[in-house]
């Protein structure tokens, strides 16, 4: 992993948090959609919902993750804290996995 972040503050990461922040206030949202919404590449949507799940909590709020979850063996990735989407099953090895969804609730 980058660590990009440490360069300071970009303005442009910030503007497109505060985007990726209003469309999770309308509901829970994949980081397929995340990136549909907000014109960025899947891939990149993790790394501002980590930057995110820090700056929310100031706020009274708490970036939740719905665990992802596999499409064969329906295996929950219950444990998984990181934000991107795993790559394949422990259990079965299956690769379709469902998207985890990402959900902002009010402490
Ligand atoms: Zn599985």
């Amino acid at each position: 992993m980058s660590d990009q972040s440490r360069n300071g503050p970009r303005e442009q990461d910030r503007t497109l948090r505060q985007s990726i922040l209003a469309c999770l206030e309308e509901g829970p949202l994949t980081a397929r959609e995340l990136s549909a919404l907000v014109s960025i590449r899947e891939k990149d949507v993790a790394p501002h919902l980590e930057h995110l799940e820090k700056s929310v909590r100031r706020s009274g709020k708490r970036l939740v993750i719905e665990p992802a979850e596999c499409l064969q063996c329906g295996f929950r990735f219950e444990k998984r804290r990181r934000f991107s989407k795993p790559s394949a099953c422990p259990r079965c090895r299956c690769q379709r996995i469902d998207s985890p969804t990402f959900r902002l609730v009010q402490i």
